[in-house]
């Protein structure tokens, strides 16, 4: 195990990234930049971490935003759920630890929408407690260099490869130790074509000594992706637009939408329909594909120069001048239609302003 450490570390000292949460102690900034980084890649992630330290320079800021402010800013992210459990979490923090993050790694967990990985990597990198870091980068990592083939996405998988980390885990360095842990994952021990002619762990890896790299690690659920159909009905009311906020527990809770029929199959729908006149414009909008986690989103916009049905306030949406859409946080998908689909030039402009 020694060896695996100062392997390790060696390796880390030599070729770590120089990425700004990792120049902190500051166990706020590192939370950030974990849940940012969650399911997100670091160049990706990077832009929304200095945006969200420059507007909330420490939790109390984070805390008295309002939901509305922290969605605008997380507006493109995906995952919407992070951004509002991080909110939450702020406000845990402010009401139960006097704005003072928590040391204690079970009261590190009890904050929403942190899980034992996050956990881990706070309780380590600001703290320098013991705990292990498990990320999927870990997960491929140590199922390669160990050989197992249990696969990670079950609970024994899950203990087996918990229990490898500790017991590799660097006790004099937890924190350091994690981050190149993963950063070794990230970015040698590559999903496809690993790297590992630079990968100091070439010797010992059992994987790689008995050609099975290609197959690990081993997974045994497989994703199943629901398709869903989307139509929304973008009413263009003189200088005005009707929108409401999403709730419920569906995909975009809290982010701002059009009025929204959606449908089983991929229809398109028909003017009748939605009991237009023959004489309103009526454009529909070319076919949009969007692609969750879980789910396939296959979208159209319908342009409708008209007011809406006036019960539809009765369903939540109100009007906004079309100008003021920019300041409501709006689904990746929406804004990518209202910046590049020509069927609405005057939603394009104010969204490109
Ligand atoms: Fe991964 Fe290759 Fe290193 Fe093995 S030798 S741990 S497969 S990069």
């Amino acid at each position: 195990m020694e060896d695996f450490v100062m392997t390790l570390r060696r390796w880390y000292a030599e070729n770590k990234r120089d990425l700004p949460w990792r120049n902190t102690p500051d166990p706020y900034y590192i939370w950030l930049s974990e849940i940012i980084l969650q399911q997100t890649r670091v160049n990706q992630g990077l832009p929304y971490y200095l945006k969200f330290i420059e507007n909330f320079p420490d939790v109390s800021s984070l805390a008295s935003a309002s939901e509305d402010q922290v969605l605008k800013l997380w507006q493109g992210l995906g995952y919407y759920s992070r951004a509002r459990n991080l909110h939450h979490a702020a406000k845990q923090i402010v009401n139960f630890h006097e704005g003072k993050f928590p040391g204690k790694y079970d009261e590190i967990l009890a904050l929403k929408g942190i899980g034992d990985y996050t956990a881990a990597a706070i309780a380590s990198f600001a703290f320098g407690q013991p705990y292990p870091v498990v990320d999927g980068n870990v997960f491929r990592f140590l199922a390669r260099f160990s050989g197992n083939q249990t696969s990670i996405d079950t609970t024994t998988g899950k203990k087996e490869f918990s229990r490898l980390a500790l017991e590799l885990l660097d006790r004099e360095d937890p924190g350091n130790h994690n981050q190149a842990m993963m950063e070794i994952g990230a970015t040698v021990c590559l999903p496809v074509n690993p790297r590992c002619s630079l990968c100091p762990f070439q010797g010992g890896c059992v994987a790689f000594q008995e050609d099975q790299i290609e197959m690990l690690p081993l997974r045994t659920k497989k994703t199943n992706i629901r398709h869903r159909y989307l139509h929304y009905l973008v009413y263009l009311d003189g200088d005005h637009t009707w929108i409401r906020k999403r709730s419920g527990k569906d995909i975009w809770t809290g982010l701002y939408e059009f009025p929204l029929i959606e449908t089983e199959s991929n229809v398109i729908i028909d003017r009748n329909a939605i009991g237009l006149h023959a004489e309103v414009r009526f454009d529909i909008s070319k076919e949009y594909r969007h692609i969750l986690s879980h789910q396939k989103l296959i979208t159209r916009f319908y342009i409708i120069d008209s007011a809406p049905d006036p019960s539809m306030k009765e369903k939540g949406y109100f009007s906004v001048q079309t100008c003021d859409l920019v300041h409501f946080a709006m689904p990746q998908l929406l804004v990518k239609f209202l910046r590049h689909d020509p069927v609405s030039p005057v939603l394009t402009a104010t969204v490109n302003n």
